[in-house]
């Protein structure tokens, strides 16, 4: 028996979808790097590779889970200045280019100040509306929290773009094993009321890397495939 065949028999995966792991695994080992940072739409890159955003409260792992994604320890800076967050921040990936990851501002910090709310909203919900580059988003959910309002208001802001999603619940190594399931059983049933969420969920951690590579592999698929 030969290695290739071996390594088959281990997987549970179908051909098409190690093949698109490999593929998926291949891309982000490779050349990855910060593009830019937009305050404002007219600071956008021009559109020419598809793009994957990345949406959640403060504090959610968002910057973690990036870096994992990638395996560089500081793409995404993990700071959590409200004034910093302000931005979407462009990462390109592959040499040639392939596609581009989005860090969309973080939201729900209980201090912000009304008039920084308003203008978060306004960004992002003109890059939702107005972006066909845009293939997909991930909405991270914190794992020991579950879905709270504000995870609400961006779903209801991605379904009203018409921009499909992944909720992504992070930060996996947190909860008990046996409190998984059950919190996957209710984030799934609400992620079926919104018609633009997917109802494949991810459980990811940054700290054991698991769900990671599964994650690469939708971000390739929402992407490229
Ligand atoms: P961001 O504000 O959403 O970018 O969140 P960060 O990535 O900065 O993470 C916030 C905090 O959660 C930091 O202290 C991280 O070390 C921690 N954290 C992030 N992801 C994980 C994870 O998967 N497991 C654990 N145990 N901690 C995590």
């Amino acid at each position: 028996m030969t290695r290739e065949v071996n390594r088959g028999a281990k997987s549970p995966l179908p051909n098409g979808e190690r093949d698109l792991e490999e593929r998926a695994r291949r891309l982000f080992a490779g050349p990855i790097g910060f593009l830019k940072s937009a305050p404002e739409l007219k600071f956008l890159p021009d559109p020419d590779v598809p793009e994957i955003a990345f949406a959640g409260r403060s504090n959610v792992g968002k910057s973690s889970l990036l870096n994992a994604l990638t395996n560089r320890k500081g793409l995404a800076r993990t700071s959590n200045t409200p004034g910093r967050t302000q931005e979407l921040n462009f990462f390109d990936v592959g040499e040639p280019l392939q596609l581009r990851l989005v860090d969309m501002p973080g939201y729900g910090f209980a201090e912000a100040p009304k008039d920084l709310v308003k203008r978060w909203k306004r960004l992002v919900n003109d890059y939702l509306r107005g972006r066909t580059a845009l293939k997909r988003a991930l909405v991270l959910v914190d794992s020991r929290h579950g879905l709270k309002e504000v995870d609400r208001e961006m779903m209801r802001m991605l379904d009203d773009a018409a921009v499909g999603y992944h909720l992504v619940l992070t930060k996996g190594d947190k909860v008990k094993p046996s409190a998984l399931g059950p919190l996957y059983e209710t984030t799934a049933l609400e992620a079926r009321k919104h018609p633009a969420a997917h109802p494949a969920i991810f459980t990811a951690s940054s700290e054991t890397g698991s769900g990671i590579a599964e994650l690469r592999t939708a971000i390739f698929e929402a992407a490229l495939a």
